[in-house]
């Protein structure tokens, strides 16, 4: 293949050779034309008036001679003659010369002719004229010019015919030499177009190159070649631009080179190696270099590229990826990554499973950016804590309000330990902006071997085991067989609850609310027992979680409001002033037909509203606290008497409480618990018993099962006493008539 220029000086060379060729030809060819013309002019048309002025002289000599003839005056005829004879042998003289000895005939007829003159005039000048003589040698000289002028009518031909020859001759060569100048014309125009074509190629190609040549000058990595020997033989202006922005002397290119790079070369020279990536600190840019061996140009590209922005970025993707936002604690991903990679070790760890008790209500009453600092505050919280404990362990956020602790100890108390000293710290408060948060903490511990073969059963059971404490609420659970199988038996719990429906296994049992001065009977709450097929009663707490997750809750709800209902309908009959507290769980509370319900049931039943209590959960209430407390008027309004259940477990705040529309609070059992040891709970339940007499609402004590719990309320003006102390749920008949000695008189 032809190289762009060659084509081009081949074109050109051609042209000219053709050119030149041409030249050669038009000027032979003019030459030629120039010949026959000169031949023409200088020849054959001289030697035509020769020929022309001799036949003149002839035919006058000839007359001439007639002349004579006639008048014989010799004396004037004579003279002419000779003129013409003079004149006649002029022109024979030349046309012999002209024709170089071609018309020898012409010079006999000539002396023929003087013979025949000769003849006359001595005949004529003659004394004795013989005048046929006379006419015979006319008559000859006649014949005789005839002969000399056929000879020159045929030189005129020749030449007539030579000059013609020569004319063709010249059209011929002036159209040759017109073809060749339009065939010349028409090459130089192609040839012209093709150098044309070949030089706007070529000029596109020049700057191409040119563009190509400024890639490496202007490209904005930095490059550098270099020869097999590592000498440096062009870097790009972003190498000095690079130096200069980390602070090197940019007129020494080497600075911009990896330590140890050439050692690395000859090494991976000997090696036959090809490319080479690696990555390197330049000042503090991270400097990635891609390296090119071409042994066959017997040089080096090297390549750079500033990957600091990209390096950080990806090192920050990667701790997002790997890191909760708003504790900056490892997230879940990272504690899924370690306990595999521990497992994989065959480590022995345990997992602390840690959740705020009812979270949600501190974002749905305070906002969202409470709750996060909440989040954030716990998490440092824990944090500092473990840092303190100088133990091996590491913590993590893994949801909402979860955390979790990895705990690396073969020692199964240690975790207990680390649980302790985390409950213990939320005894401090937790401060938020404004707020004191004193929050409980639900925790579920999971030890691996013994409790897990896999990081999956080991969440899954660490996850029980803290279901279960958050069931309790405000305490620690470690996993084992039993919490297992409970989890193992939703299923059947599930089942079993639909055909007890149906096979009406349900009851209701009573526990009495007592006047906390009098101890007489005041009300009671209607509490849900299920008795299996097999005689044994299953605990309320078993169940009902069960049937709020499946949503069977709304049908068994139902069944203990219709139940509830006719039950307070009958101690309304019988005369019996007993206000039956009916428990209502979240979602039949939320669910759109609760309030049609009651009504139905109201009007089923035809109990009286202000007769039944209905139970609602303080954080039940606080998850959406302006609907709540919408409904909550609705149930008023139908002469419902309502009680906050479960009180002081969730973060109330005052201005709510003062806006439900509630008769009594029910202080949490979890208080009343440690009430005569405990100055926290014995504080707490004195602030929730005058602040309920500030809003003026009764309280309904829970859980009492000692007399000093008693006493310790009824001296702080707690209206009713719910507890075992008192009374334990059982069958209706049985809160009528209690058993001797169940109910104590007041001391
Ligand atoms: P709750 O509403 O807080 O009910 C009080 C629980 O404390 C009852 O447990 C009761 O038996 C128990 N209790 C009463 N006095 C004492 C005592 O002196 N000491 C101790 N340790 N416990 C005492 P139970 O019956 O097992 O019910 C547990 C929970 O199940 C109830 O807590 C309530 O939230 C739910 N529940 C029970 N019946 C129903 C129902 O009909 N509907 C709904 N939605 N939930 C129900
Ligand atoms: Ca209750
Ligand atoms: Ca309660």
């Amino acid at each position: 293949m032809l190289t762009l220029s060659t084509r081009i000086w081949t074109s050109f060379i051609t042209v000219l050779t053709v050119g030149l060729v041409m030249s050669y030809v038009i000027t032979q060819s003019g030459n030629m034309v120039n010949h026959t013309t000169q031949n023409l002019v200088m020849v054959q048309l001289p030697r035509l008036a020769l020929i022309k002025r001799l036949r003149a002289s002839l035919t006058e000599h000839e007359r001439l001679l007639y002349e004579y003839y006639t008048t014989t005056n010799r004396d004037l005829v004579w003279p002419k003659i000779m003129a013409r004879e003079k004149e006649f042998n002029h022109y024979l003289a030349n046309i012999s010369d002209s024709f170089a000895g071609k018309v020898m005939s012409l010079p006999k007829l000539y002396g023929e002719i003087k013979l025949l003159r000769d003849s006359l005039d001595k005949n004529l000048g003659g004394t004795q004229v013989d005048w046929d003589q006379a006419r015979f040698d006319l008559a000859n000289l006649t014949l005789t010019g005839q002969s000399t002028e056929n000879i020159l009518i045929a030189l005129t031909d020749t030449i007539q015919k030579e000059a013609w020859q020569g004319a063709e001759s010249t059209q011929e060569q002036i159209s040759n030499i017109f073809y060749l100048v339009i065939s010349f014309t028409v090459f130089i125009i192609l040839a012209a177009m093709l150098v044309g074509y070949y030089t706007q190629v070529n000029i596109k190609k020049t700057a191409k190159r040119r563009a190509l040549a400024k890639f490496p000058e202007r490209n904005p990595n930095p490059i550098i070649n270099l020869n097999w020997q590592g000498e440096i033989l062009f870097s790009n202006p972003a190498c000095r631009q690079l130096l200069t922005n980390i602070g090197a002397d940019s007129d020494n290119i080497e600075n911009i080179l990896p330590p140890g790079f050439f050692n690395n070369l000859k090494k991976w020279q000997q090696e036959h190696q090809s490319q080479m990536n690696f990555d390197a600190l330049i000042g503090d840019r991270h400097i990635h270099y891609s390296l090119s061996l071409l042994p066959d140009l017997g040089s080096c590209h090297l390549y750079m590229e500033d990957v600091t922005a990209r390096e950080k970025a990806q090192a920050q993707l990667k701790y997002q990826a790997l890191h909760d936002v708003h504790t900056g604690l490892p997230n879940r991903r990272q504690f899924e990554d370690i306990i595999n990679q521990k497992i994989g070790e065959n480590d022995s760890f345990s997992v602390l499973f840690i959740d705020i008790d009812r979270f949600k209500l501190i974002t749905s009453s305070q906002g969202y950016h409470i709750g996060d600092l909440t989040i954030k505050y716990m998490g440092e919280r824990l944090q500092q804590l473990c840092g303190n404990l100088q133990k091996h362990v590491q913590t993590f956020r893994l949801e909402a309000s979860t955390f979790c602790i990895i705990i690396n100890a073969l020692d199964q108390a240690i975790s207990l330990e680390v649980a302790q000293a985390i409950q213990k710290s939320m005894d401090e408060p937790l401060c938020v902006k404004d707020h004191r948060y004193y929050l409980n903490l639900s925790m579920g511990i999971c030890h691996y071997p013994q409790d897990a073969n896999d990081a999956r059963s080991l969440i899954t059971h660490g996850n029980a085991a803290l279901n279960h404490a958050q069931r309790q609420g405000d305490s620690c659970e470690v996993y084992d067989d039993k919490l297992h199988s409970a989890q193992q038996n939703w299923l059947p719990i599930e089942s079993g609850m639909r055909m007890a429906l149906e096979k009406q296994q349900f009851a209701l049992h009573y526990q009495a609310k007592v006047d906390a001065q009098t101890t007489n009977i005041k009300g009671a709450e209607a509490l849900i027992r299920w008795q299996a097929d097999d005689g044994t009663l299953i605990s309320p707490g078993v169940f009902i979680p069960v049937a709020e997750q499946t949503g069977l809750i709304i049908q068994i709800g139902q069944w203990v409001i219709e139940e509830g209902f006719r039950q307070a309908k009958r101690f309304s009959d019988q005369k019996q002033d007993i206000q039956l507290a009916i428990n209502i769980s979240a979602r039949q509370f939320q669910h759109r037909h609760f309030l049609q319900q009651l009504q139905i049931a109201l009007e089923q039943t035809q109990a009286d509203p202000s007769k039944i209590e209905l139970e609602i959960t303080e954080s039940l209430i606080m998850e959406n606290a302006d609907h709540s407390i919408s409904i909550m008027k609705k149930l008023k309004d139908m002469g419902f008497a309502l009680a906050i259940d479960d009180f002081g477990t969730g973060y109330s705040s005052l201005s709510y409480l003062k806006q439900f529309p509630i008769d009594s609070l029910k202080v949490d059992q979890a208080f009343v618990k440690h009430l005569e040891n405990d100055e926290d709970d014995k504080g707490i339940v004195s602030a929730i018993v005058s602040l309920a007499q500030h809003l003026h609402l009764k309280t309904i004590a829970e859980g009492v099962e000692t007399p000093g719990q008693w006493h310790f309320l009824k001296e702080l003006g707690c209206d009713y006493i719910q507890g075992y102390l008192f009374s334990k749920p059982d069958v209706v008949s049985r809160l009528i008539k209690p058993a001797d000695g169940q109910i104590p008189k007041p001391m």
